[in-house]
């Protein structure tokens, strides 16, 4: 039975004010539940009072990705993987709601750790100790030794870019520090990314945290189209602040490349 036909609206608004998640559970609410209701999942999902909301927020976000009232529920006790393998043979192009439906689960985030581990570690045979050395490092860092999902993925991401250096150069301000003052930071919010990007070792980058790490999250420096290091017009800076940021502006940053250019430009806009 072909599946109905995606309309989208063309309205990003709500759409791009929402995290990955959010989009991900509310477009899998929507296929697998049968009962559900917009304002339900504006209240449940997003936390916001339906009274005021009213269920707006998660059918802006619907709609933008074509799944109207005919999509509601079509997926009702069936279970996810046979619902992908639908979506996958159908003549219309899911391949982003098949993302967004995969990122709901667990299963997935355990299967995206272990495909980004093993693809390393078929490409350098020094990587499963790399990466050992590296959740080593983490711990010794904060002092907790629990491995979770996220702290993994870090592991992974460090030993891609920092392999078994005791020392590594900030992409930013480009000084050569010791590996535990440095992290692999996501130039596209991790939030953000779809389960692809994060498999994707180039949305990483290595920056210090004395300083640039910082800077770089909360926006007060930003990546140019040709990869120079820029003031954020937006921000407004004290004049220690500036002091210190004249050190970096304008310089290039050492991580962007035709591979990293999409991830610097989503953190711009
Ligand atoms: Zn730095």
């Amino acid at each position: 039975m072909p599946l109905p036909k995606l309309d989208p609206s063309g309205r990003d608004i709500e759409y791009r004010q929402r995290s990955f998640k959010e989009i991900s559970r509310i477009v899998y609410t929507w296929l697998f539940i049968n009962d559900a209701g917009h304002r339900e999942m504006d209240r449940d999902i997003l936390g916001l009072d339906p009274l005021s909301s009213k269920g707006w927020q998660s059918m802006g976000v619907l709609h933008y990705l074509g799944l109207k009232k005919e999509f509601k529920g079509i997926f009702f006790n069936i279970d996810l993987s046979q619902a992908i393998d639908q979506l996958k043979s159908d003549e219309q192009n899911f391949s982003f709601i098949i993302e967004l439906l995969e990122g709901t689960s667990t299963e997935y985030s355990e299967a995206l750790i272990r495909s980004l581990y093993e693809e390393r570690k078929s490409q350098d045979r020094d990587f499963e100790e790399h990466y050992k050395l590296r959740l080593r490092e983490l711990e010794g860092t904060d002092g907790r030794s629990n491995r979770t999902q996220s702290r993994k993925e870090q592991g992974i991401l460090r030993a891609i870019l920092f392999r078994d250096a005791h020392e590594a150069e900030c992409a930013i301000c480009q000084k050569t520090l010791p590996t535990d003052l440095m992290v692999a930071a996501h130039i596209k919010p991790r939030s953000k990314c779809s389960v692809s990007e994060r498999k994707n070792p180039n949305v990483v980058m290595p920056i210090c945290k004395v300083g640039c790490d910082d800077f770089f999250e909360k926006g007060y420096v930003l990546v140019d189209s040709d990869g120079v290091i820029q003031a954020n017009p937006k921000m407004e800076y004290s004049s220690e602040l500036r002091k210190i940021l004249n050190k970096i502006i304008g310089r290039q940053c050492t991580h962007f490349s035709k591979d990293t250019a999409q991830f610097f430009e989503y953190k711009r806009n």
